[in-house]
């Protein structure tokens, strides 16, 4: 059966009993999880939904139908809330599909400029150094090179995931093929290998994306899905900022060894770590009280305290009136879970547990982690540069091991102390984000101590080596400890 001779007309010519048999017509297919017609099983490219500097997650416009084709299967299934910033979703999706490519290539590049300063085809400038009386030379090419390479590469890279995307497949300009691609939303549901959650606490408000997790949990078992919270997007992008700062000015302000003489220095990193610290005060608190929210909000969900776009308009729009998707998506939902009170049931339980297991054990999931502090290695790539370029291959891998050091040792181990201290938060407000920022200070003078420790006792190689010994126990204890559940 085409469902399309029904509906459509009955949906806009504005009476109450078209109106009606609108709900019921659009009620039963839904429920089928059959397509209205094969050309509704769409998706598009990944790099079309976030083109454009993400103008397509802001506003419509008649073109982006033409981006998704009609496909055998769909790759990922994007769900989202449109009341949620377009901005937020820009970046997760620019940091899902590309942050790891851009990574990596940042990281040969910066190993490539590293190379080619060491046979002088960088160059550098003179600097005095506190390890030793003579002044080193030193460039900024890794770092710089290595941040442009991966701030290029998330930006300009065209991921290919076949993905659904309502506003780029469900053409929002004709009416009819509108009604049709929505009518075919539990078949593409079906047809979709993925269900990708773009999530902040709004999102189990809304009716329609609590729907489209049922659906996929319904017809997927073991349902596959990725939540990906705006909150983590925003710590690893200011992260990434003020490290990039802070390591960059860490090139360029002369450093030493004894603090008097080096106010600079010291404001730059004082000031670098009270913003590491406020962030993730600020972060992890706003991430753990979002959960909190979401756990109750799904724990008490029922189908008439959802929102829904069309009740808010009170069902009138400039092109006439339409169907309540409540009403739609209730019917629908009796068909498959038997009554309303079952899928509340089923949303109390089943949903919310499929959110708690997917949001991870863990805020930032360890690879995102070091993604988030890479310049730090690329910092120690530069000084490694410079000891290479001084023909002292000990001094240069020294400066690697401290380098990888900090970025996989002392980066989830000041990570899961900072969760730790929030878990058994003693206060909240501006003190306990002073309390934090004071944590942040304290661990990373005490790791800065650390260090320069080591290096004074063994040198700069086996000085190292001693350091990241000393810090591998502590970090594994702190971050198997600051998961939850
Ligand atoms: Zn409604």
């Amino acid at each position: 059966m085409k469902a399309d001779t029904l509906g459509v007309e009955c949906a806009s010519d504005g009476d109450g009993d078209g109106l009606e048999i609108a709900v019921d017509v659009l009620g039963d297919w839904l429920s089928k999880m059959e397509l209205t017609d094969e050309n509704f099983l769409r998706a598009a490219p990944a790099h079309h939904v976030v083109a454009c500097g993400g103008r397509r997650l802001k506003g419509k416009a008649r073109t982006d139908y033409s981006h998704s084709r009609a496909v055998k299967e769909i790759g990922k299934f994007i769900s989202h809330s449109w009341q949620a910033s377009a901005g937020s979703k820009y970046w997760t999706l620019l940091i899902f599909y590309n942050g790891a490519a851009a990574v990596v290539l940042g990281t040969l590049v910066a190993t490539a400029a590293m190379i080619f300063y060491k046979f002088d085809f960088l160059p550098g400038w003179m600097r005095e150094s506190p390890d030793r009386p003579e002044p080193r030379y030193l460039g900024p090419w890794c770092l710089t090179l290595g941040t442009l390479t991966l701030l290029l590469v998330l930006l300009l890279r065209r991921p290919q995931d076949q993905v659904f995307f309502d506003r780029l497949c469900i053409n929002q300009y004709d009416a009819r093929e509108k009604t049709l691609g929505i009518m075919s939303l539990g078949a593409c549901l079906k047809h979709s290998k993925k269900l990708m959650i773009l999530w902040d606490e709004t999102l189990c408000q809304r009716l329609w994306c609590v729907f489209e997790l049922a659906a996929f949990l319904k017809t997927h078992e073991n349902g596959d899905l990725l939540i990906q919270p705006f909150d983590l997007t925003h710590f690893l992008c200011w992260r990434f900022l003020v490290n990039t700062l802070v390591y960059g000015g860490g090139l360029v302000v002369p450093y030493s060894k004894n603090l008097n003489e080096n106010v600079a220095t010291v404001l730059m990193f004082v000031l670098g770590t009270c913003a590491q610290g406020w962030l993730m005060a600020t972060i992890l608190r706003r991430f753990s009280q979002g959960v909190e929210t979401m756990q109750k909000q799904l724990a008490s969900f029922t189908v008439a305290g959802a929102q829904c776009y069309c009740c808010f308009v009170n069902h009138r729009t400039p092109d006439g009136d339409i169907p309540c998707d409540r009403q739609v998506l209730q019917k629908c939902i009796r068909h498959w879970f038997g009554s309303v009170e079952e899928f509340e049931k089923v949303v109390q339980t089943r949903v919310r547990d499929a959110f708690n297991k997917h949001l991870g054990r863990h805020f930032c999931p360890l690879p995102w982690l070091f993604a988030g502090e890479v310049t730090i290695l690329w910092q120690q790539m530069d000084r490694a540069a410079s000891r290479l370029h001084e023909e002292d291959t000990r001094g240069a891998l020294g400066r690697l091991i401290l380098g990888f050091s900090f970025l996989f040792l002392s980066n989830p181990l000041g990570f899961g102390a900072v969760t730790l201290f929030l878990r058994y938060k003693p206060c909240d407000g501006l003190v306990l984000k002073l309390l934090v920022m004071a944590l942040c200070m304290s661990l990373v003078f005490g790791i800065h101590w650390l260090f320069e420790a080591c290096h004074d006792y063994a040198g700069e190689l086996w000085g190292s080596v001693i350091f990241a010994g000393a810090l591998l126990l502590p970090s594994i204890i702190l971050w198997r400890a600051s998961a939850h559940g």
